[in-house]
């Protein structure tokens, strides 16, 4: 066989439809998953059952594998740099992928670089947490507060505190308005990132791929709608995005990949404050849930590019394909039969398109998205959210 073999690090929807992007270029797919039945798993043919977190399972692994990306950013960062000694290619490497594994160095790097961030430092309690807000008071902030909605303090509270390394859907993030609350945070054991509450009028995402040789291609920068600090909601392009701060945002993505030296797909989240001014909040080196509308809004997807981007074949066009595409996800709800829903939705939208990840539907969980597209915003936001819900459960007709 002359078709390269791509390792897959993890099991995830993200594993499951980068492959499913590789298939018309008759690509091979490898996966380490945690279980037989992960989304990956019920669908890529040769599969390795085991743990990321052991070398000797990811070395047995990459054996026979042209490549490793990931589904995921939890592999141990010095396991990375052991298959590279091996002389696996790792893509994106250890050197990039430490900026999306930890919050710190992250923060770090693009204060470095001149990446426009909130205020933050790492703090080693609770007290310390209180001196960092007393510091944001006395004039350390990076954005104003939009006052009543702000609800900032005078004594600098609320602050929002991170664990560095571990959290993902807003798990391991909190919002503490005094000293008291915390304590919480700090029983995790791993360092606490404290950052300035942005007071940010919406959520955006800059997604771009790069390959090792450097080609870079840039998507339109989406508008991403959180509900319970879960991805609900995104729109391409963000709606009535000021053309300047969107060239901004997407130069930013591309010079972030570039000083970093990530390799595929890169999903940069970004706070737009009221000033109109863009901030980066966190980094993903993987495809990402603020890209899925690609799969049927772009030309080439975020998934079929990050195939390209790993094995440094030439990338593809990332421009729209309709004037909006509206991404929803599915969560589960309280009825497990999503398929029923299939009839009523594909004959009300025959734009439609929904993508099911092969997961058990539990109450919160993600379990798919649906995508939809057409000239008239209103009407595709209406189509998408209403196809979401209906395959939820939530409504009924
Ligand atoms: P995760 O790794 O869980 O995705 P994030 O750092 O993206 O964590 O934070 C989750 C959500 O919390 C963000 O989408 C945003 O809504 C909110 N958030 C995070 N940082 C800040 C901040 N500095 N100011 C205001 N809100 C924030």
């Amino acid at each position: 066989m002359t078709f390269p073999v791509v390792g897959m690090v993890g099991g995830g929807q993200l594993a499951r439809m980068t492959h499913e992007a590789g298939i018309p270029l008759g690509i091979r797919f490898k996966l380490l998953s945690d279980t037989p039945q992960d989304s990956a798993a019920q669908v890529v043919n040769e599969v390795v059952v085991g743990d990321y977190r052991d070398l000797e399972t990811l070395r047995a692994f990459a054996r026979g594998c042209d490549v490793i990306t990931f589904d995921h950013e939890h592999v141990p960062t010095e396991h990375l740099r052991a298959l590279e000694a091996d002389g696996i290619p790792v893509r994106p490497g250890p050197g990039a992928l430490v900026h999306a594994q930890d919050k710190g160095v992250m923060r770090a790097k693009l204060a470095e670089i001149g990446a426009p961030c909130p205020r933050h430092r790492i703090v080693a309690d609770p007290a310390d947490v209180a001196a960092f807000a007393a510091e944001l008071e006395r004039g350390g902030h990076e954005v104003p507060s939009g006052g009543a909605g702000g609800g900032r303090r005078a004594d600098g509270f609320p602050v929002v505190l991170k664990t560095v390394r571990g959290g993902y859907d807003g798990k391991g993030v909190w919002v503490v308005r005094s000293e008291a609350e915390a304590a919480e945070p700090f029983r995790a054991g791993v360092p606490v990132l404290a950052e300035e509450k942005v007071d940010f009028v919406r959520e955006l995402a800059a997604n771009i791929v790069r390959s090792p040789h450097g080609q870079a291609v840039a998507y339109p920068v989406v508008e991403s709608i959180q509900v319970d600090g879960v991805c609900d909601t995104v729109i391409a392009p963000a709606p009535e995005l000021d053309e300047r701060l969107a060239g901004e945002a997407q130069q930013l993505a591309l010079r972030i990949a570039s000083e970093l030296g990530v390799v595929g797909h890169l999903a940069v989240e970004l706070f737009e404050t009221a000033d109109g001014r863009i901030l980066v909040n966190e980094l993903a080196m993987r495809p990402h849930n603020s890209g899925h509308w690609t799969q049927d809004g772009a030309i080439t997807s975020q998934f079929a590019n990050h195939v390209r981007a790993v094995l440094d074949l030439p990338l593809g066009d990332p421009r729209p394909r309709a004037p909006w595409t509206v991404m929803c996800n599915v969560l589960g709800g309280d009825y497990p039969d999503m398929y029923q829903g299939y009839l009523h939705c594909m004959a009300r939208d025959p734009q439609l398109k929904i993508h099911m990840y092969g997961k058990d539907v539990k109450p919160g969980r993600k379990v798919g998205h649906v995508n939809t597209y057409g000239d008239d915003l209103a009407d595709v936001r209406e189509r998408a959210r209403h196809a979401a819900d209906y395959l939820r459960g939530t409504i009924t007709e």
